[in-house]
């Protein structure tokens, strides 16, 4: 005959059942309610790691738009999602100071993007722009995405999304350090309360990168994609040699405007228990692909629209067949690849994406 357990007790003597953190069940405990939130959205832990290494204290990590406060002086982060709002031309002048005229979308362009809408009037993933300004209003640093719908290789929604940033920058003269670290807290906060309003889980943050900008994503948590070519004893990675699908198109012919391709470091990083995979890469730049194409009224004839769809469907099997080489895929920060390197293992990098282009 087994003993009979004991009803569980708590300190009091009673028989309510207790939560892990030792407050009575339905008392409302706030690290039940956190660790909740927390498995509902992953993304939300991730935040709170990255907000105990900034240097700058935030009021609210309830909400991308705050204030952010160092040795006295206070910043404010704005999210901008109205396409009328007055700081998109400060934005589109630090743009074109940092690369050229031809390379910026025209303001016009960029305020119907944060609507949602391309420019040919179709629905779209909005674009979203997080922006640090000083006190006197200046645009110090932004960060901007979309949050986009991942689906599986049949092309249904798996219930997860990815936040892609296109881009992380500051201003070359007015700058502040740690400024894009804070818009890029912002966005994150911004894409997981997103996700949640639209019944998704924020898995993944991606970007195609340059180079020079490893360290500061390194920073964030994202790390470079390799794949393991290891043959007997000798341990070897192959960096995967991402290509930017064109974002722009001659609209006569269908051709990609660009004449050379774009290659550039695909970083990522996984929130909670999600794993990169080589099914999620092809998921993550499957969408990113679906958000570049451009819809058929983009074009002036029937031939120049399946022109860009022949070069996108090219552009995908040409990643496909990058991601069917080599084993698993492993996720490497710098100062891993070095590690990986004094030990003798042989690492074949991207070496394209490290030509600074000339803009
Ligand atoms: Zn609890």
């Amino acid at each position: 005959m087994t003993k009979e357990q004991p009803p569980e007790s708590n300190k009091f003597g009673g028989d309510a059942s207790l939560c892990p953190h030792g407050n009575f069940a339905g008392s409302g405990c706030e690290a039940c309610a956190r660790e909740q939130k927390e498995q509902s959205q992953p993304a939300l832990k991730e935040i709170e790691s990255l907000v105990e290494k900034s240097s700058f204290t935030r009021s609210t990590t309830a909400s991308p738009e705050c204030t952010i406060e160092r040795s006295g002086k206070t910043f404010t982060i704005e999210s901008i999602e109205q396409a009328d709002h007055p700081d998109i031309d400060k934005i589109q002048a630090m743009m074109v100071k940092a690369f050229s005229e031809e390379e910026v979308e025209p303001e016009e362009i960029m305020r119907s993007a944060i609507e949602g809408k391309d420019p040919w009037g179709h629905e779209c993933v909005p674009l979203r722009y997080y922006t640090v300004k000083d006190e006197q209003g200046e645009v110090l640093a932004f960060c901007s995405g979309g949050l986009l719908d991942m689906k599986d290789t049949a092309g249904k929604s798996t219930g997860e999304s990815v936040f892609l940033t296109t881009f992380a920058m500051t201003d070359k003269d007015k700058g502040v350090l740690g400024a894009t670290y804070e818009a890029y807290i912002s966005a994150i906060i911004g894409a997981a309360q997103e996700a949640q309003a639209q019944g998704k889980k924020l898995s993944f943050v991606a970007g195609p990168t340059e180079a020079s900008s490893e360290k500061f994503w390194n920073a964030t948590g994202w790390k470079r994609i390799y794949a393991d070519t290891s043959s007997g004893d000798q341990k070897s990675l192959r960096e995967l040699k991402y290509v930017e699908p064109s974002l722009d198109f001659d609209p006569a012919t269908g051709e990609p405007t660009s004449d050379q391709a774009v290659y550039e470091h695909l970083m990522v990083q996984a929130f909670g228990d999600r794993q990169i995979t080589k099914e999620n890469v092809r998921s993550i730049t499957q969408a990113y692909s679906d958000w570049s194409e451009w819809p058929e009224n983009a074009f002036d004839s029937p031939e120049a629209y399946a022109r860009s769809q022949e070069y996108m469907r090219s552009t995908r099997e040409q990643l496909q067949s990058e991601l069917n080489r080599g084993g698993e895929l492993t996720f490497l920060n710098q100062r891993e690849r070095q590690r990986a390197i004094r030990h003798g293992s042989t690492v074949d990098e991207h070496v394209d994406a490290d030509r600074e282009l000339n803009y």
